[in-house]
C-alpha cells in the first residue's frame, strides 16, 4: 500500500477520533460496518418471548438503524403479554426505548425537531406517520398518538425489527425521532411514560382550574401517578395529596413532591376516605383531582374527593377496564365538575417532556428511582414475570 500525505492524515483523524473516547458505533460512520444479524425479543405464544436473530436489514436513504441501550415495560406491553387484546402475536415488543444511531441514510439530516442527527447520537422514536410521513410536530397539536403507530406495537413484517426489546431497532421513513443525546440512559427510558403526564398536566390545564395555589389530589401512585405529582412539582404546585392502597408507593410519592398521602386501606367506606383525604388538605377538599388507577371503584370515588366547581382529569383507563358508577346529579351536575380526559401524547408533549425531566432532576426529585429492576435482553420472562407481580414501579431491559 503507498502510504500517501492524504492517507496519512486520515490516518491521523482516525487515531485522533478514537483518543477522544470514541466507540465502536462512533466509529462505524455512516457508511460503516454493522452485524449482520440482530437479536429481537419476540412474544411467539401468550406470556412467552423467543429471542430471535434476524438478519439487519439494507438501510437505505431515509432510514435509521439504531443500537438499543434500553427499553421499559408499559402497562400496555403486559397487557399485550397476558391476553394479546390487539392480536398482534407474533410480535417484537418495546416501546419506551433509546439507543445510538449506528447507521443512516443520505436523506437522514435532522431529527423531528430540526436539530441535527449524527452517527453517535441518542435517541427515541415517536410515532409513525406511514401515510403521511411530512406531518411535523407543529401540526399535530391537535392530535394524539391514538390515530398512528409506534414501533413496538406493530404487526410482523419483512423488517422484523420493530420493538426496542431488541438490540437493533430498524427506524424508516415516515418515523418521528428525536435527538435526546443530552439526557442519560435512565432518563431515556423514562421519557414515553413522562409524556402521558405531560399530556395529561396540558389537558388539566384547558380547564382553567388547576393554579400554583390548587389543592390536587393524584389517586393511583403507580409510575403514572408518581410522574403526575413530580410533573405537578415541577410546575410550582406545591399542595399535592396523595392516594393509594400500598405504603410503599406513597413513601415514594412523598419524595415526588406530595405533601400528604390517604392509604385508602385505613379508611372504611367512601365517606371516611372523603374526610380522609379533606384532613389531607386541613380540612378542604381538592380543587383538582388526577384519577390514574385502572379501577372502576376509583373513578367513582374521585369525584366525592373534588370541591364544588372543581376539575378531574381522567387518564387512567389506558385501555377498557370497564364501566363505572357515577351519580350524575351528585357528582356531576349539582358540584359543577370540569372533567377532561386524557390519552397518551402528542409530538408536541414530546419536546416539553425532555424539558420536565431536566426541571425534576434540578430540583432533586428522584424520578430515576421509578426504574426499580433492570433486566437483560435474553431474561425478558423474568423481567415480564416481575412486571405482572406488581412488585416493582418501572422494569426496564437494559442492554449493556
Ligand atoms: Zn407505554
Amino acid at each position: 500500500m503507498d502510504i500517501n500525505s492524504a492517507n496519512i492524515e486520515q490516518i491521523v483523524k482516525q487515531v485522533l477520533a478514537q483518543m477522544n473516547g470514541g466507540t465502536v458505533s462512533a466509529k462505524t460512520g455512516s457508511s460503516g460496518t454493522v452485524p449482520k444479524t440482530a437479536k429481537v425479543a419476540v412474544l411467539t405464544k401468550l406470556e412467552h418471548f423467543d429471542i430471535k436473530e434476524y438478519p439487519i436489514p439494507e438501510v437505505g436513504d431515509d432510514d435509521i438503524l439504531v443500537k438499543v441501550e434500553g427499553c421499559g415495560i408499559c402497562g400496555t406491553d403486559a397487557h399485550e403479554f397476558k391476553r394479546d387484546p390487539f392480536g398482534l402475536i407474533p410480535v417484537a415488543l418495546g416501546h419506551e426505548g433509546t439507543g445510538e444511531i449506528v447507521k443512516m441514510g443520505k436523506n437522514v439530516k435532522v431529527d423531528s425537531a430540526g436539530k441535527p442527527l449524527k452517527v453517535g447520537d441518542k435517541v427515541v422514536t415517536c410515532m409513525i406517520f406511514k401515510d403521511n410521513p411530512d406531518i411535523t410536530m407543529f401540526d399535530l397539536n391537535k392530535q394524539n398518538v391514538g390515530g398512528a403507530d409506534v414501533y413496538g406495537l406493530l404487526p410482523d413484517d419483512d423488517y422484523h425489527l420493530n420493538g426496542w426489546f431488541s438490540d437493533y431497532i430498524f427506524v424508516r421513513k415516515g418515523s418521528t425521532i428525536f435527538n435526546v443525546s443530552d439526557l442519560d440512559l435512565d432518563s431515556r427510558i423514562l421519557i414515553e411514560p413522562c409524556a402521558v403526564l405531560i399530556h395529561a398536566v396540558e389537558r388539566a390545564k384547558t380547564t382553567g382550574i388547576l393554579r400554583f395555589n390548587s389543592r390536587v389530589v393524584v389517586q393511583g401512585c403507580g409510575p403514572i401517578g408518581l410522574i403526575c405529582i413530580a410533573v405537578l412539582r415541577t410546575m410550582g404546585i406545591e399542595n399535592i395529596v396523595a392516594v393509594d392502597g400500598n405504603d410503599m408507593r406513597l413513601e415514594f410519592a412523598h419524595q415526588m413532591g406530595a405533601g400528604a398521602h390517604v392509604n385508602f386501606k385505613d379508611h372504611k367506606g367512601i365517606e371516611e376516605l372523603t374526610q380522609g383525604v379533606k384532613d389531607a388538605f386541613g380540612g378542604y377538599l381538592a380543587d383538582f383531582a388526577f384519577q390514574c388507577t385502572g379501577s372502576p371503584a376509583g373513578h367513582s370515588n374521585i369525584y366525592k374527593f373534588i370541591r364544588n366547581g372543581g376539575g378531574l382529569c381522567e387518564l387512567g383507563f389506558f385501555i377498557n377496564g370497564g364501566d363505572a358508577t357515577i351519580n350524575p346529579h351528585f357528582d356531576i351536575c349539582s358540584k359543577e365538575i370540569t372533567t377532561v380526559g386524557s390519552w397518551v401524547y402528542t409530538l408536541r408533549d414530546y419536546a416539553t417532556t425532555f424539558d420536565f425531566l431536566k426541571r425534576a432532576q434540578a430540583i432533586g426529585l428522584p424520578i430515576k428511582k421509578l426504574i426499580t429492576h433492570k433486566y437483560p435482553l435474553d431474561k425478558i420472562n423474568d423481567a415480564f414475570a416481575t412486571n405482572l407481580k406488581m412488585e416493582g414501579l418501572k422494569i426496564a431491559i437494559v442492554n449493556n
